[in-house]
């Protein structure tokens, strides 16, 4: 990590056995750490210790989850925090939520400790690579995309793709490791004002795949929830 001050992690979970294994592994890996039980509680922590990220339990007393993620999302000085939420398998319809009110990535429960820190490092490693708002270019391997000609080369080769393609292209590769749902995807290349349907998404994904191969295995489909580009080559 390129600063020399631990990052500290803000975990909100009101059941103490996972919170304090999430504690664990992440101070084992060199976080600094701080707990919160409930919305409230962590909302306040948020404003006075300012963590470099949030781990976010979706079921909490109070406020939950999805509503502290709501109300972070629309301040400024919150609205950047990067956060990972704890999801159960059923409360799938919730991550969707959750991801469309910007946590940015999500664990389902159970997990495994070692993965959450996974994520954490991940997401750590995608924020600093995306510093940089403005790129001219984005590459992906021997795919290269020219922003300012507008064009794509794979290995040198010029590859020819619509608006929407091209539009598709550079939202993945702006986000890379990061799910993204048919909805955001729809919101950031079509627009707030498109009337299709999901499944325009899902047919600009596959010619996609169709016209650049290497991508066929690195888009991958996320079930029910949308798709996410490979940060592993
Ligand atoms: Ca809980």
């Amino acid at each position: 990590m390129a600063s020399s001050r631990p990052k500290t992690i803000l975990i909100v979970e009101d059941e103490p056995e996972i919170a304090q294994l999430v504690k664990l592994y992440l101070e084992k890996d060199g976080f600094r750490t701080s707990m919160a039980e409930t919305g409230l509680t962590a909302q306040k922590m948020v404003a006075t210790e300012h963590p470099d990220l949030m781990v976010l339990d979706l079921m909490l007393p109070e406020m939950d989850g999805l509503e502290l993620c709501k109300v972070l999302r629309n301040k400024p000085e919150t609205a950047l925090l990067p956060i990972i939420m704890l999801t159960a398998k059923n409360e799938e319809s919730d991550t969707i939520v959750g991801l469309e009110l910007g946590a940015d990535d999500y664990v389902t429960k159970p997990f495994s400790p070692k993965a959450l820190v996974a994520r954490v490092k991940a997401l750590f490693r995608r924020l600093e690579r995306t510093t940089d708002q403005s790129p001219t270019a984005l590459t992906y391997g021997s795919l290269h995309m020219d922003l300012t000609k507008h064009e794509v080369r794979v290995k040198g080769k010029e590859v020819s793709l619509t608006a929407k393609e091209f539009g598709l292209l550079e939202h993945l590769l702006r986000n890379p490791g990061r799910v993204l749902t048919r909805d955001m995807l729809l919101n950031s290349v079509w627009g707030y004002n498109y009337y299709g349907t999901t499944r325009t998404v899902d047919v600009h994904v596959r010619r996609l795949k169709l016209k650049v191969p290497l991508l066929s295995e690195s888009i991958i489909s996320i079930k029910s929830l949308g798709y996410k580009l490979s940060d592993h080559l």
